[in-house]
């Protein structure tokens, strides 16, 4: 069944069919949502036929999906997706919650939410036959493009500062993917991306620019409500906590509950917590200052993967928050380093854009915005390993000693 209707842009409104335009809105370059053939869906489908389907992955949600499953089976492009949800109960019960989930997202195939958009757009440059797949990346949506690429045997070209975090510039390079490292900051790389694509006639997989990436980004959504949604009957609005760098996450998951409250399969609508660092907070600025006007800043911050200077997502980011009665907050750098020790002590290793939304939950507990009983979901967006170097600058050095007794003694006092 084909459901791809078209594009709708988020800031004109003007509609397009599916050939007119392949990323932004020709008038004014707004973000363009895909339109969904939803009354075909409706007519098609019950949500039993949608959670019964074998697949443990994003493929589960096809039918929801503009594009079709590449026709390998079991590549780690087919398992992207379909994370885990923990209920981490000890560390509700430190932050005096009753009902805390995580969702971690370092447990895709190359460990960020972003092999989710990369396994959508990789399917996608399939089907219109792309050679070559080009992004710009701070790191993770370029490994998840290259990994997903390399599953399937499709041209990757990354452009990612020459800044990123070792670990991520490492999986590049092993997934085979052309990397180039460029001279300049992840804004700089996206404009490159953008020219790149035009000039050699590359498809251009950047983040906030081709409209198949929130596609992928929204089966995040589809999982919290098969996995909890479906399963609890809440009597308060659920709250998600996610950490906000160009936007499309948070913009994805709010396509996603909206896709489902569409097809009439969700009544309330989870709030949307956007969280920013503090020095990469152009959209909590914008949300601050109740304007659709997003600034540029000069961003500076130990989260690598949400350190942007301008939000390519920001004004469908801004609105996920403001639709669904969320919020946006900040956190600094040292309340990042925490937020990653605290995870690790319930087992969870998160990367610092990761372990933000929990330092945004902290925040927000802290200025009393979500009451005790609420139900709460914070996502892990990338693991650990990705940045091993501000993981050690969140816990103190591992004593060396001699190989005896009496030294480890010592040391254990
Ligand atoms: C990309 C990324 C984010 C932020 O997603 P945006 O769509 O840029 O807002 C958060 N965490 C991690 C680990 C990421 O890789
Ligand atoms: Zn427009």
């Amino acid at each position: 069944m084909n459901t791809l209707l078209g594009y709708r842009c988020s800031v004109c409104q003007a509609e397009y069919n599916p050939t007119q335009v392949q990323y932004t809105c020709p008038r004014d370059g707004g973000n363009l949502d895909v339109l969904l053939d939803i009354s075909a869906l409706q007519r098609a489908y019950q949500p039993e036929d949608i959670t019964s389907r074998p697949q443990a992955s994003l493929w589960r949600y096809q039918p929801l999906l503009p594009v079709s499953e590449p026709q390998e089976s079991g590549t780690p492009l087919h398992s992207a997706g379909w994370t885990p949800l923990y209920r981490p109960e000890r560390l509700a019960v430190s932050l005096g919650l009753r009902q805390l989930w995580l969702k971690d997202e370092g447990r895709n195939p190359t460990a960020s939410f972003k092999d989710r958009a990369s396994a959508i757009v990789v399917a996608r440059a399939r089907q219109i036959g792309a050679k070559v797949v080009v992004t710009a990346s701070t790191g993770n949506a370029g490994a998840a493009l290259a990994g997903m690429a390399a599953a399937i045997g499709q041209r990757a070209v990354i452009l990612a500062p020459r800044t990123a975090p070792p670990a991520k510039i490492a999986q590049l390079l092993i997934y085979g993917a052309q990397v180039i490292l460029v001279d300049g900051n992840y804004d700089q790389a996206f404009d490159l991306a953008v020219e790149s694509a035009r000039e050699f006639g590359w498809y251009c997989r950047n983040t906030g620019y081709n409209p198949f990436t929130a596609e992928g980004k929204k089966t995040a959504a589809f999982e919290i409500w098969e996995q909890l949604l479906l399963e609890e009957a809440f009597d308060r609005t659920l709250t998600i906590f996610v950490s906000v760098g160009d936007g499309n996450i948070i913009s994805g998951l709010h396509k996603g509950f909206k896709d489902l409250r569409d097809l009439g399969w969700l009544n309330t609508m989870p709030r949307l917590f956007g969280i920013q660092a503090e020095g990469s907070a152009a959209v909590a600025t914008a949300f601050a200052a109740n304007t659709e006007t997003i600034t540029p800043v000069q961003a500076h911050t130990i989260a690598d993967s949400i350190s942007v200077d301008l939000p390519r997502d920001g004004l469908r980011a801004l609105r996920a928050a403001q639709q669904t009665n969320g919020r946006y907050l900040t956190v600094s750098d040292d309340e990042i380093l925490t937020a990653i020790a605290e995870l690790g002590k319930v087992g969870i290793f998160a990367e610092p854009a990761g372990a933000t939304a929990y330092a945004g939950l902290k925040a927000a507990l802290r200025q009393g915005l979500i009451a005790s009983d609420d139900p709460v979901l914070v996502l892990n967006t990338g693991s650990g390993l990705k940045d091993v170097r501000a993981a050690m600058q969140a816990v103190s050095q591992a004593p060396v000693i001699e190989p005896t007794l009496s030294a480890l003694r010592a040391a254990l006092r």
